[in-house]
């Protein structure tokens, strides 16, 4: 049994991750600031707020809880976003997780799980991603990430922190249990804002950009069950914990899909229309990104077991009609 200080666990993710966890025998700690996250969404261990830049917070929080892991998934994470204000991305993304990371070494927790993004590959042609292919990000979320990743290993070489780095192809789906899921105020991922669009509390799906060198013009991504993404963090933790190196893992399935295929597959899970129309490209979008490494199952013994558009779409339609978070 494990305490970890899980930041962002008021978040989509984080909130799956907490529940792994509790279910993994460990005490999950969120830290949160609230900001984009749900109170509601705190259900599996003690709840923390505070904010990543907040040192003093931080530094109470470990004496507190004296975790033997980090897992840091608090971040600012929408591409439009970031392009518009790249200042808001380096600030609170690499100022947060440097605060968090310093105050991690000094209270001597020396175990750190990061929640990085294939965003940090950019928008490489026929490339097959794998953990050793160039990081050449082209929006300020890549970038942010990048950043982080360099700041970590760095603090090996000085300070020993051993780190897992995931790196998430397009994380979707829901708890299939229905205590957790994805909301965000506003949404702005594919599948979400699809589901709005399906039950008319938006008038229509935009497709950004139908021009893109691909089948049938839209973007193709590689899309992973969050249960699945927080399984594989679970045993991240374990293999710090087992004392291995440092590595790093991409979270994909290996196989993609443009706008239109998930699309289609909605229209078929829900068996309603999807309302569409076709837009312009929206800055900062890589034309494919998908995973080309297997690493995280042959090393890592990580086994995607939801991971396909049906499954993913499914509990996503269900959360979206049952469940809520009020903060
Ligand atoms: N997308 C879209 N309309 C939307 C939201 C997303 O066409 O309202 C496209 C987006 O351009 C990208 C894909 O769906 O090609 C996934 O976008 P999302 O924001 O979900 O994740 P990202 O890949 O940016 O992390």
């Amino acid at each position: 049994m494990a305490t970890v200080l899980v930041t962002g666990g008021a978040g989509y993710i984080g909130s799956h991750a907490c529940k792994a966890l509790r279910n993994a025998g460990h005490v999950p700690v969120t830290f949160d600031n609230i900001s984009t996250g749900w109170r509601d969404a705190v259900k599996f261990g003690p709840f923390e707020e505070g904010d990543l830049t907040d040192r003093a917070r931080l530094d109470a929080v470990f004496a507190k809880h004296k975790p033997v892991a980090v897992m840091h998934f608090a971040a600012l994470s929408q591409v439009g976003e970031a392009m518009q204000k790249p200042g808001l991305y380096w600030h609170n993304n690499v100022t947060g997780s440097l605060t968090l990371i310093e105050a991690a070494v000094a209270a001597g927790c020396r175990n750190f799980v990061f929640s990085s993004t294939c965003a940090t590959y950019g928008d490489q042609d026929n490339v097959v991603l794998d953990e050793t292919s160039a990081q050449m990000p082209v929006n300020s979320y890549g970038s942010s990430k990048r950043a982080i990743e360099e700041i970590l290993r760095d603090f090996e070489v000085a300070e020993g922190l051993k780190h897992v780095i995931f790196r998430y192809f397009n994380v979707a789906g829901a708890d299939p249990e229905g205590e957790v899921g994805e909301h965000h105020r506003p949404e702005t991922h594919l599948i979400p804002v699809m589901l709005e669009a399906i039950d008319g509390t938006r008038p229509a799906l935009t497709i950004y950009g139908t021009d893109y060198d691909t089948p049938d013009g839209t973007c193709i991504r590689d899309y992973v069950h969050v249960c699945d993404l927080v399984d594989a963090h679970v045993l991240g933790l374990d293999w710090l914990m087992a004392g291995k190196d440092s590595r790093v893992f991409n979270l994909g399935t290996g196989s993609g899909f443009s706008v239109r295929e998930v699309i289609e597959q909605s229209r078929s899970v829900t068996n309603r229309e999807v309302p569409y129309t076709e837009g312009p490209r929206r800055g900062g979008d890589c034309t494919r990104l998908v995973s080309g490494s297997t690493r995280a199952e042959t090393e890592l013994g990580w086994q995607p077991k939801r991971s396909t558009l049906p499954e993913m779409i499914g509990d996503a339609w269900r959360w979206h009609q049952t469940g809520h978070y009020d903060k």
